[in-house]
């Protein structure tokens, strides 16, 4: 990789930056912000000519690489910025106005809620100690470059673990390590920013609003994708191997498909430096219309219900799952083997809707200005393995997928492993669009990503599994599960009067079960008193609290109106 160097000339003086083709104006700006009279920088303003209106503020290019933005050895960039100190009122050769802030001198938001998971995270610093190895020649106190602790994005390390990702934290402490040196403890950038790629159609610097004018501010540069490096959730657990059985049980009966939302937590995922893994607790499905060869979700009242009574327990929605499942006909229980890396492991569509579930639910951050970075929501797809075994494969798609969706600058295309690049239009603006991916000898290939690209550009996998000793939070027989209607006979229980009655006698005080207590909720026989003890009763399992919700009113009820009805 053959180095450059840029020049950079501002009040300060001639600033010269060592770099390369492939680095990030991040890792300038993380050279160059020392170098400058104060550290109280609101933005930074680059242009190629003092006298051009062909400007860009810094924190629009932090993502671009030298070779993106065309720069060769030896260019000379202009840098004009204004500084948040008052009595320094500035003249700004041509520069009219502050863009977003991305450089400042705050440091992480402190009224960001994060998940329980990414604050037990932020605490450490995720380290990886070794052992001693042969080659070490000190005493036991003593350290060395074989066997001091590696830091938790250490590439070495992950391939020889083969952890195709980073892990999200490990990501972030990178990120942060880059942009934040502790020697610059004043000037703070945040970390993690979301790629904006759409045209800013407010924009009226000097031209009329796109699409009769356009400018270097609003128009979205070119977009290279690339693999992404990271992963905001390594591995997704199943709490118990029923939970997926259930689920995949519509399918033996009915040849149908099938769609479900996940609803478990995040936890540590010890087995990645930093990493991060989704519990799953229970599956609802929601109103669907389902068949052989797809299905079609519908609308869902009770949504909002099951997310307030997940959320009394302390779990929420982590994902989605659908099956795809066909079966191979040979009679051995077998499914045909139709994802692989030939075909797709999600289909254009797929990405598209994953992406839009992502969108819905962001993931929470101190360390991105606007609060949120990507998300943490799974796609779990259940269809055939190698061996024609049912699998369960986990995704997500990349923080650019998120950002081309919300542009509109992508839609599917007839061949289901392919995304099609939508054209200009008057709402939307296409840039440049290529990917790029590393050869077998190691170097890049850019490729123009018009009209279609592949969509594993935009995917990232997971790992998937069942504990080795499940201890589920719902571990009793399951009540009937929800809105399988249209299953008619094939399925002969729904979720009625009668076989909650029947239910409940069978199970006794055995009712640990997610369906059912959403069911039961539903029909508001309870008050929110006897709602509570029933929630605590299946947190904590404990007889007493059992004793005192049977001996409440509203179960009295609830049971007087089953034995009625039945
Ligand atoms: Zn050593
Ligand atoms: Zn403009």
């Amino acid at each position: 990789m053959s180095s450059l160097i840029l020049r950079f000339r501002s009040k300060d003086g001639m600033h010269r930056i060592n770099t390369t083709q492939t680095s990030t104006f991040q890792s300038i700006a993380q050279d160059l912000l020392p170098k400058l009279s104060t550290d109280k920088i609101d933005d930074i303003i680059i242009s190629q000519d003092p006298n051009s209106t062909q400007t860009a503020p810094l924190s629009s290019i932090l993502t671009k690489t030298i070779s993106d933005l065309n720069l060769k050895n030896g260019d000379l960039l202009y840098l004009t910025y204004t500084t948040n100190e008052p009595t320094h009122a500035k003249q700004l050769d041509s520069v009219p106005i502050k863009a977003t802030t991305t450089i400042s001198n705050h440091g992480p938001l402190t009224n960001i809620k994060q998940l329980p998971v990414d604050d037990e995270l932020d605490k450490l610093d995720g380290m990886i100690q070794r052992p001693t190895s042969p080659m070490c020649r000190h005493g036991s106190k003593g350290m060395c470059e074989y066997c001091s602790p590696l830091s938790p994005w250490d590439e070495n390390y992950r391939k020889e673990n083969a952890i195709k990702h980073l892990s999200y934290h490990a990501y972030l402490n990178q990120q942060m390590a880059k942009f934040n040196k502790k020697e610059l403890s004043s000037s703070y950038i945040a970390p993690l920013e979301n790629p904006n790629f759409a045209i800013d159609l407010k924009c009226n610097e000097g031209h009329k609003s796109y699409p009769k004018g356009i400018c270097s501010k609003c128009q979205p540069s070119p977009i290279t994708l690339q693999l992404q490096k990271f992963r905001m959730v390594d591995h997704l657990e199943y709490s118990s191997h029923s939970i997926l059985n259930d689920f995949i049980n519509v399918w033996r009966t009915s040849g149908y498909q099938r769609f479900g939302y996940l609803y478990g937590r995040y936890e540590k995922f010890d087995k990645v430096p930093m990493g991060i893994k989704a519990i799953v607790e229970a599956i609802i499905e929601p109103p669907q219309n389902d068949e052989i060869d797809g299905l079609t979700l519908l609308k869902w009242d009770d949504e909002s219900l099951v997310d307030s009574i997940a959320a009394k327990l302390g779990i929420y929605k982590v994902g989605i799952v659908f099956t795809d499942l066909t079966d191979s006909g040979m009679k051995n229980g077998t499914v045909l083997c139709k994802r692989h890396k030939d075909s797709y492991f999600l289909t254009n569509l797929e990405i598209l809707m994953s992406g839009k579930f992502q969108i819905a639910n962001p993931n929470k951050t101190k360390y991105s200005n606007s609060g949120e970075f990507s998300s943490k929501f799974i796609t779990c797809v259940i269809s055939g393995g190698i061996q024609g075994e049912i699998e369960p494969r986990s995704y997500q798609v990349s923080s650019n997928a998120e950002s081309l969706i919300k542009a509109d600058l992508i839609t599917g295309s007839t061949q289901p492993s392919q995304i099609y690049v939508n054209e200009s239009n008057d709402k939307r603006y296409v840039p440049d669009i290529s990917f790029s991916k590393i050869n077998e000898y190691g170097l890049e290939i850019k490729t123009n990503a018009k009209p279609t690209f592949p969509g594993e550009f935009l995917l990232v996998s997971l790992t998937d599994s069942f504990p080795i000793e499940p201890n589920p939070m719902f571990n009793s027989q399951p009540y009937v599960i929800e809105n399988r209607e249209f299953l008619g006979d094939l399925n002969q229980d729904f979720q009625n009067l009668s076989t909650l009655y029947n239910y409940l006698k069978k199970q006794g005080s055995q009712i640990f079960d997610f369906h059912f207590l959403v069911y039961v909720l539903k029909l508001r026989i309870l008050n929110d008193d006897e709602a509570n003890l029933l929630f605590e009763y299946i947190k904590t399992k404990d007889e007493s609290t059992y004793a005192q919700l049977v001996g409440s009113g509203g179960w009295m009820s609830l049971m007087t109106i089953l034995e009625q009805s039945s």
